[in-house]
């Protein structure tokens, strides 16, 4: 049994009917189930007002029911706006306002919530079964889209890239194609499903008619309990940022002695080290590395190759490899430029930067990356970092502006900064911050106390800085901005300076 994107429904519906569809944190689905409960939802989602065109926040974070929810969607044309858990009630907030969102969709509970109208607070216990809301949710403009997905904005807002339904359609017809997964791919599922990365394994499995082993941030803790859960469900894909699977590295179980069938890793979201991809090759020689490259607002992923010996024979960094199949990926003025239908349809209610970031390129959307890049004369792209300040840190999106808006409006800080520490290599170790109170001595008021805390009411706990530090005022650079390569600078002159008075 599968999902037929194209004419969204269930398909082959006497075809493995009763093979598992999703192992959730909770419980697991054979595809039946999994299609008669998606039906289900469809009622109650229209019970509540939802209907084709009016988005639905669901959140929750890894169970069966998530997927149960974005299938529904799927069949009710809905585009799904997936919130994980892991964002704060504030940020989820904000997210119904950009979307005039008034209920939203409980994975846990395996209900319809509403929000209430000032605090955004979910009312527990309210809106179960049918119910008349206040006023019926609203349609987006944008018509046919699969699903909104938010990711770090620099106003301090989350923005909503919107994802059409033919672009999910060309992912999916992608992996199909070109991926070789196999007749019936078993995805590891671990990124929240607030980050596009995850839509591999979403789309993946409903249209190649797969299974997806959705491990909850509690499970991947357990590294012998995680790895013993993947070899019970004979997971042949790993879908990850190359950090996630670095991590794993540390555990020596780790092998494909420990997993016989994974056949493939699927990588995406950030640089893969050449020295990541060496070890994974030497401890899963059976398995193929697909190192994957694009921006959300692109479906996903947009380039891709197979990192094989050749080519870590040949490459110092690793390339992006070529334009997938239906794509064009060209470099205009230092920066990688993508065009064609898995393009977003554009950020919601956001003009400014449509018009900034969007445009028609041979009657096809394209899309500004904010990448740098280049390409070779056989037409191999390689990603060389960004242009803004938008950061990758863990395998998580992050724009410093967001940061920066919730540090400023922490008590007393009259300005502030987040800047990323880098590695030799590049790649950020961890996010400092710095307000300026005015105070010379560096310490920080007592308003500040609970800082980590505050911030937590509006970040995600992976952009909350490791350190806040006060000072007086902030440096700032010809153009004006805020000078963060100084202050990194400066940073790591006083704890040079402290490290020094220690060994004295
Ligand atoms: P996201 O929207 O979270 O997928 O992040 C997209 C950004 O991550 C891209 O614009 C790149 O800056 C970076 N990125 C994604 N994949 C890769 C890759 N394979 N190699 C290098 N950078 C990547």
């Amino acid at each position: 049994m599968r999902f037929d994107l194209n004419a969204s429904r269930f398909a082959d519906t006497d075809v493995r009917a009763d093979a598992w569809a999703v192992i959730g944190a909770d419980r697991a689905l054979r595809w039946h189930e999994l299609a008669e409960q998606a039906h289900v939802w469809v009622a109650q989602a229209r019970a509540h007002g939802f209907a084709a065109d009016v988005p639905v926040i669901v959140r929750g974070h890894k169970e069966a029911g998530f997927l149960v929810a974005m299938a529904g969607a799927l069949l009710l044309g809905a585009p799904f706006v997936p919130v994980d858990t892991i964002y704060p009630d504030e940020r989820m907030r904000r997210i119904a306002s950009a979307l005039s969102a008034q209920t939203y969709f409980d994975a846990q509970g395996g209900r319809f919530v509403s929000l209430n109208a000032q605090g955004g607070r979910p009312e527990t216990g309210a809106a179960q079964g049918s119910a008349s809301p206040a006023s019926a949710p609203q349609a987006l403009r944008e018509k046919n889209l699969a699903y909104v997905l938010f990711t770090s904005g620099t106003t301090g807002e989350p923005k909503g890239v919107q994802i059409g339904r033919e672009s999910v359609a060309a992912l999916a017809d992608w992996m199909a194609a070109d991926f070789a997964l196999g007749d019936v791919p078993v995805f590891l599922n671990q990124a929240p499903f607030s980050f596009d990365l995850s839509m591999y394994e979403v789309f993946g499995t409903l249209t190649l008619g797969g299974t997806v082993v959705l491990a909850s941030r509690a499970l991947t803790a357990q590294g012998a309990t995680f790895l013993a859960t993947l070899a019970r469900h004979a997971v042949t894909t790993w879908v990850s940022t190359p950090s996630f699977a670095q991590q794993q590295l540390l555990n020596p179980q780790f092998s494909q002695d420990g997993l016989p069938t994974l056949g493939t890793f699927l990588f995406c979201g950030e640089v893969l080290p050449v020295a990541l991809a060496r070890q994974l090759r030497q401890r899963f020689p059976a398995a193929r590395l697909i190192n994957t490259y694009g921006p959300t607002e692109a479906t996903v992923a947009t380039t891709w190759i197979v990192v094989d010996d050749a080519v870590l024979a040949h490459h110092a960094r690793l390339p992006i490899g070529y334009a997938k199949r239906d794509a064009e990926v060209f470099v205009d003025e230092g920066e990688l430029c993508i065009a064609g239908a898995h393009v977003m349809r554009g950020y919601l209610n956001r003009a400014d930067l449509n018009a900034a970031r969007m445009f028609i390129h041979d009657g096809q959307r394209a899309f500004r990356t904010g990448d740098l890049g280049a390409v070779d004369g056989g037409g191999l792209l390689f990603c060389h970092g960004r242009i803004d300040d938008q950061i990758k840190m863990g395998g998580y999106r992050i724009e410093l502006m967001e940061i920066d808006a919730a540090l400023r409006a922490l008590p007393g800080a009259a300005s502030a900064a987040s800047v990323p520490l880098r590695r030799p290599d590049g790649s950020v170790a961890r996010i400092v911050g710095f307000v300026a109170t005015g105070n010379d001595d560096g310490r920080l008021p007592d308003a500040l106390h609970d800082w980590k805390m505050l911030l937590a009411a509006r970040l995600p706990s992976y952009m909350i800085p490791s350190e806040l530090l006060a000072c007086r005022s902030l440096p700032v650079s010809v153009n004006f901005k805020i000078d963060r390569a100084q202050l990194a600078q400066d940073y790591r002159d006083v704890h040079l300076k402290a490290q020094r008075q220690h060994n004295a």
